[in-house]
């Protein structure tokens, strides 16, 4: 048996408790998703805002996501378990982000999805308001060659203060975001989704990216050649088995 899975060996003492009914935490989880919140802060997607949030591998009907709290300062002890439904299992009267409702939603309409990046990277914005989509420049960030909608939040609510309160909002966000791994938030941010905690951090860090080259690409004028949906395909395959570099090295800079 290995150690972590040992009851005589188990971490209860640093893990809060969540009452009886809430399934025992994964100590492995949730420590990547605390370095996850780091790592997104040290790369510049998220800033005093933004989250990620990670689906419970022991129940799929349940998320885990931090109180509300700056992305860098999240500890283990500010993780909150979630229903899909968004509502805090034991909230032990701890503040939620507002926009948790994208998380739970998303989880509910995409299986495959374990992990999902909300973040404000500036680079994004230009293409969530403008005509040019965002499109994968270079083979780093080919998981957009896919397509990247732009959700509208105004054919769901009008006149909003932008930002997504309500299920019915995050519905329509994950409509949005369909099959796909990356939806922009016009006027206000973007979603990245994983199989993976390091795949959605990646994600969200290459979007970034990728819009801030794109931009620099579209100023030098003239026709852009994008990567082809073949050439994005394949090397996405290329991506997924060379991830855990990158996880390793940005891990590295968060945690020592
Ligand atoms: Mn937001």
């Amino acid at each position: 048996m290995p150690a972590a899975d040992n009851p005589a060996t188990t971490v209860t003492s640093v893990v809060p408790d969540r009452g009886d009914k809430a399934p025992a935490p994964n100590p492995e989880l949730l420590d990547d998703l605390v370095v996850a919140n780091r790592i997104l802060f040290d790369q510049g997607v998220v800033d005093g805002f933004g989250h990620i949030s990670a689906r419970s591998p022991k129940d799929p009907n349940r998320y885990f996501l931090a109180r509300s709290l700056a992305p860098a300062l999240v500890t283990e002890a500010d993780i909150l378990e979630f229903t899909l439904d968004s509502e805090a299992v034991d909230p032990r009267g701890r503040a939620l982000y507002t926009e948790r409702f994208i998380h739970g939603e998303i989880y509910k309409r995409r299986p495959d999805v374990k992990a999902v990046v909300h973040s404000h990277s500036p680079s994004v914005i230009p293409f969530g308001i403008s005509i040019v989509p965002l499109r994968p420049v270079y083979h780093m960030s080919s998981f957009l060659g896919t397509g990247a909608p732009v959700f509208e939040i105004r054919k769901v609510s009008g006149m909003s203060d932008m930002l997504v309160r309500t299920g019915e909002q995050g519905r329509a966000l994950a409509e949005t975001l369909a099959d796909k791994s990356v939806a922009l938030m016009r006027g206000h941010g973007s979603v990245a989704v994983g199989e993976t905690i390091p795949q959605a951090v990646y994600r969200g860090v290459y979007t970034e990216l990728n819009a801030r080259l794109q931009a620099e690409a579209l100023r030098l004028g003239g026709p852009i050649t994008y990567l082809e949906p073949e050439e994005a395909e394949k090397a996405t395959v290329a991506n997924n088995a060379a991830l855990s570099r990158a996880w390793e090295l940005w891990k590295k800079r968060v945690t020592e």
